[in-house]
């Protein structure tokens, strides 16, 4: 008897508690970390970008001036969207508040973007100081391989703990990561996309092509859950 009260409590407590959604608390009617609305309104990027960097250029631009003067070691990079509003919130809530399930719902949305062709799946790897916590950018490329059936190699290693990018200007973030990460294996000219959460300057990125392209793997194609836009640069 004890048992089946028991097992009562536990339906009206789900019944009462349904899950909700991450960002407006609605609730869902799966175990989804997004509401359908939420989802909806996640900001993409659409229109022009720049063919190599992919932050949003006017129409008829081919290149940003960034990219027009200085070549970049990877072919091409892509985000989802701005980081900003909701794509900003899930990316926070992945990294610091322990919310692994939106590593899911980030992970379909960058499956759009994936590279035919692409032999291995690598990601921007944990700074050494910084280890503990589970990692973002490994968590996406993990749940991206699941989807797209491209193996995800531990490849790259972060040689030197550096300040956090966050809180330095872009010649200094530059500097900060130059040399700090290596490929710790040798490659065969496989084709490799780079997984991260953020695009900011992209000094990180370049570090970390750069390695693999010195080791061997043939192109690096870059995909980050956001970039930043001069319109919400933190
Ligand atoms: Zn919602
Ligand atoms: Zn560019």
């Amino acid at each position: 008897m004890a048992e089946l009260l028991a097992a009562a409590g536990r339906g009206t407590v789900a019944l009462l508690y349904p899950p909700r959604c991450f960002l407006c608390d609605a609730p869902i009617p799966e175990p989804n970390p997004l509401c359908g609305p939420c989802l909806e309104g996640l900001e993409r990027f659409r229109g022009g970008l720049c063919s190599v960097c992919g932050i949003p250029v006017p129409p008829g631009i081919d290149l940003c001036r960034d990219c027009a003067v200085e070549p970049r070691p990877f072919t091409y990079a892509r985000a989802i969207g701005p980081h900003r509003g909701t794509l900003r919130a899930l990316i926070l809530g992945l990294k610091y508040e322990g919310e692994y399930a939106l590593a899911r719902v980030l992970a379909d949305l960058l499956t759009d973007m994936f590279p035919a062709g692409t032999e291995l799946i690598a990601f921007v790897p944990p700074d050494p100081a910084r280890r503990k916590r589970r990692h973002a950018a490994e968590l996406l490329a993990r749940e991206l391989s699941r989807r797209v059936g491209v193996p995800v190699g531990p490849v790259l290693v972060k040689t030197r703990s550096t300040p956090p990018q966050v809180s330095l200007a872009r010649e200094e973030r530059r500097e900060n990561v130059r040399g700090a990460f290596a490929a710790r294996t040798r490659g065969r000219g496989e084709r490799v996309v780079l997984v991260d959460d953020v695009y900011t300057t992209g000094s990180t990125v370049s570090d970390c092509a750069t390695a693999l392209v010195g080791a061997g793997f043939g192109e690096v194609i870059v995909l980050t859950a956001a970039r930043t836009t001069p319109d919400d640069e933190d």
